[in-house]
């Protein structure tokens, strides 16, 4: 006989989803949220407010727009 594993259901709801960076760069109208300066597309990188190391999410609510030098900037300026 063969035990049959019963399927288990995960809950896709609790997945955080990734928010596309076009997303965020419309909702945050393409300015870094660290310098305030409009951030031209290809530089415009994702930064979470609080670190996933600290418990941040990869919801929305949580990330914002940072352009590619405040996020340099600011990743050597947090001592992990
Ligand atoms: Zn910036």
């Amino acid at each position: 006989m063969r035990n049959r594993r019963s399927i288990k259901r995960y809950r896709y709801s609790s997945k955080t989803k990734k928010i596309p960076l076009r997303t965020l760069y419309a909702r945050d109208n393409g300015v870094c949220a660290w310098c305030g300066k409009e951030v031209p597309f290809y530089l415009a990188t994702r930064d979470h407010r609080i670190p996933k190391s600290k418990g941040g999410s990869n919801k929305s609510s949580n990330l914002q727009l940072m352009c590619f030098l405040c996020n340099q900037l600011k990743g050597n300026a947090i001592v992990a």
